[in-house]
């Protein structure tokens, strides 16, 4: 199949370019605690070798910063590191990676009476001075509040392309080009469809695709392929992560069903006439990150799914997050949320918390609810 891509601009990222002059890359993220140096460089290292094009590395704290610094002696990936509410770290981390993501829904937390242009402005100022591309990167969970506010909630999707579209506008008042965006929801139908719009208005800025919390394979990859077939298929796309809740040692597993998806659609191998299926369960995890809280979370998220198998047939949908800093706002649009703590998990019905719970004892608390739930819809319906 011949795809025509969207003629977006090259953005050099290290050793790779990203933009329709150049192949998709396919990328990952370590999910190992980034202090913990060797073992962060060895998951990069392996993520390198199985293809990734860019590898990516969350930074929250100085010492992370600290042991980023170490961990790029040890690995010859292009690095690019995840920038969530402490933009100041910018300063840090510049000098030692290809490319600084921040998610405009985090520039809120720190500094509260500083504009957010203000804080833009000095990550910008970072990345120019060490030869940085940056990425827009807008997650449904975490959208810029200023534009949740103006929509009607069951609009998810606007209030996420306009924070995009107005990120890249102030982008472009700075005279900086060397910008990717990327807009991921952990529903692949809202995926394609923001960036389509995306698309449309902004053909020339590079798209980072993905499925958030799409889940454990083989679910989280078909998921993830149906949204991709749809935007590559039309041109749209220049660099994809496929999300998989697995363990660190699998992670390599990310590149190889990302590369395996690419190769399917240029060879015309597409299935996504078939759509997900809406009148059943749907389990939605995390990818994990070294932010997760506790280990046991990829293990919890396995023992969901083989739990509630006995729901299936109900449009019930459940998330499970492995930590604080995207749990609690990504849980928000499931019906049951589970976000891992350290010592205990988090439950929500909705927006609702119902209480934490140690993690030998939240199965069984998460089962009452869903049998709840299953019994208060059923005589709804009758
Ligand atoms: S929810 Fe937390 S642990 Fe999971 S991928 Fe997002 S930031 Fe990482």
């Amino acid at each position: 199949m011949t795809i025509k891509r969207n003629p977006t601009r090259s953005v050099p990222i290290g050793s790779i370019q990203i933009g329709s002059g150049y192949p998709i890359a396919v990328q990952s993220m370590t999910a190992t605690k980034t202090q913990d140096v060797a073992a962060t460089a060895a998951q990069a290292n392996a993520l390198h070798e199985a293809g990734a094009g860019v590898v990516r590395i969350a930074v929250d704290s100085v010492k992370d910063a600290e042991a980023l610094a170490s961990i790029r002696k040890q690995t010859r990936a292009n690095l690019a590191v995840d920038l969530q509410e402490n933009f100041r770290l910018a300063e840090l981390v510049a000098p030692l990676v290809d490319k600084i993501r921040y998610n405009p829904g985090h520039l809120y937390h720190h500094q509260k009476d500083k504009p957010w242009q203000d804080k833009v402005r000095f990550i910008i100022q970072q990345a120019e001075r060490h030869d940085c591309a940056v990425r827009i990167g807008v997650n449904c969970g975490s959208v810029d509040p200023a534009k949740k506010e103006k929509y009607d909630p069951a609009d998810s999707i606007t209030p996420m392309l306009e924070s995009a579209l107005e990120h890249c506008e102030f982008l472009d008042s700075l005279g900086f080009s060397r910008y990717i965006v990327s807009l991921k929801d952990s529903d692949p139908d809202k995926v394609i469809e923001v960036n389509q719009r995306f698309a449309r208005q902004r053909p020339d800025v590079p798209l980072h695709l993905g499925v958030t919390e799409a889940g454990m394979p083989p679910d989280g990859i078909i998921k993830t392929r149906i949204a991709f077939e749809q935007l590559i298929s039309r041109g749209i796309g220049d660099t994809v992560r496929v999300s998989l809740t697995v363990p660190n040692n699998r992670k390599p597993e990310e590149i190889v069903a990302g590369r395996q998806i690419l190769a399917d659609i240029s060879a015309g191998r597409v299935r996504s006439v078939v759509r997900l299926r809406r009148d059943q369960l749907n389990i939605i995890s995390c990818p994990s990150c070294s932010r997760v809280e506790n280990e046991a979370f990829v293990e919890l998220a396995a023992e969901v799914k083989e739990m509630t198998r006995y729901a299936q047939q109900h449009a019930i949908t459940i998330a499970v997050m492995g930590c604080r800093v995207n749990g609690p706002g990504e849980t928000d649009d499931a019906d049951l949320g589970l976000w891992c703590g350290p010592k205990v998990v988090n439950l929500k019905r909705g927006t609702e918390a119902l209480g934490a719970f140690p993690y030998d004892q939240i199965l069984g608390r998460l089962k009452q609810e869903l049998d709840h739930l299953i019994a208060a819809r059923t005589v709804g319906s009758s």
